[in-house]
């Protein structure tokens, strides 16, 4: 039997979903003042485990995105990456699934700015893979927001924090509202940056390019993923450089990429069709390369998974 999302995990105790709560006078609440992880898990039937996706990798994003912020927990972030696998076997999930560290800045003093006057909790809750049917087989059609990205000189979208995602939402519910599937921001500069919740890839010419980190992205744990693989495995070169809007609008083949977004295809841009319009080669060949990694088909990226209920080996 399938599991479910029956338990939640906070501040130490393993709580039924219903009573994980939080109080409305925190700082997470009240501003926005938490950082977190998606880490993605795939469920191999074949091998009767569940893998989360580069644990390791998210737990030291999360650990850069607490140092920016002047968390500190006051216990072992080895904690939280236990409570991970725990809190997935607890639930019993056997599907894939979307697992969500997150550090929050709790309650505090009058304005809550001093970082050793407030408590540091956390809390972490795993649900199926959010995926929108039809996305990853049709393609999506975006919008060039008019929302230029966040940067590092206002809030850095290396910190993944909850509060810096309110750029992301005006983009996309722009986009939304305007009958497009989502949206492709900008730097202020005016280069592509990415959208709200993952990084880009476009194919020009059989290269593979990608923004820089330095345009105003996240620094996606997909992204790295695909600039290590594709090169060695399907010999496509990735390149990461400035990308001008127009070059969206002659790109061959477009995508998205990202622990919850996966591998998304992007078949229209401001109504221009991406190539002939419909699903290309090379994102096809990515489609299947990133499932095989994900799912342990290729043992050579065995050391980025992490077995769940270790019936595998
Ligand atoms: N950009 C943003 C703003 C995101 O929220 C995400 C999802 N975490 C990504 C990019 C993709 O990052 P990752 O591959 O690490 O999930």
């Amino acid at each position: 039997m399938a599991g479910s999302s029956a338990w939640a995990w906070l501040d130490g105790e393993y709580l039924p979903w219903a009573e994980a709560k939080i109080h409305v006078r925190t700082e997470c609440v009240m501003r926005g003042g938490s950082v977190f992880e998606g880490v993605p898990g795939y469920w191999s039937a074949a091998q009767g485990d569940l893998f989360l996706f580069r644990l390791e990798a998210h737990m030291r994003r999360l650990e850069a995105s607490m140092r920016v912020m002047r968390m500190q927990l006051p216990y072992s972030l080895a904690v939280l990456e236990n409570v991970v696998s725990e809190l997935v076997r607890r639930c019993d999930f056997r599907e894939d699934i979307h697992v969500r560290p997150t550090v929050y800045f709790g309650v505090g003093s009058a304005f809550g700015f001093k970082p050793a006057e407030i408590e540091v909790g956390a809390f972490v809750t795993a649900t199926p893979m959010p995926r929108v049917e039809g996305r990853a087989e049709a393609g999506i059609r975006m919008a060039v927001s008019s929302w230029t990205r966040n940067s590092e000189a206002n809030q850095p979208p290396r910190v993944k924090a909850s509060g810096s995602y309110l750029n992301g939402r005006f983009a996309q519910v722009q986009a939304v509202v305007d009958g497009y599937d989502g949206a492709i921001l900008l730097s202020r500069a005016g280069h592509v940056a990415e959208g709200p919740a993952a990084c880009l890839m476009m194919v020009r010419g059989g290269v593979i390019s990608t923004p820089r980190l330095s345009d105003g992205i996240l620094d996606s744990i997909t992204r790295s993923t695909l600039i290590e693989c594709l090169g060695r495995e399907l010999e496509l070169r990735v390149e990461a450089r400035a990308i001008d809007r127009t070059e969206l609008y002659i790109a061959d083949e477009l995508f998205e990429c990202g622990s919850g977004h996966e591998i998304t295809p992007i078949v229209a841009v401001d109504r221009f069709p991406v190539g002939d319009g419909r699903v290309g080669p090379v994102t096809r060949r990515t489609m299947e390369l990133y499932r095989r990694i994900v799912r342990g088909e290729m043992t050579q990226y065995r050391s980025w998974l992490t077995p769940v209920y270790r019936t595998a080996d």
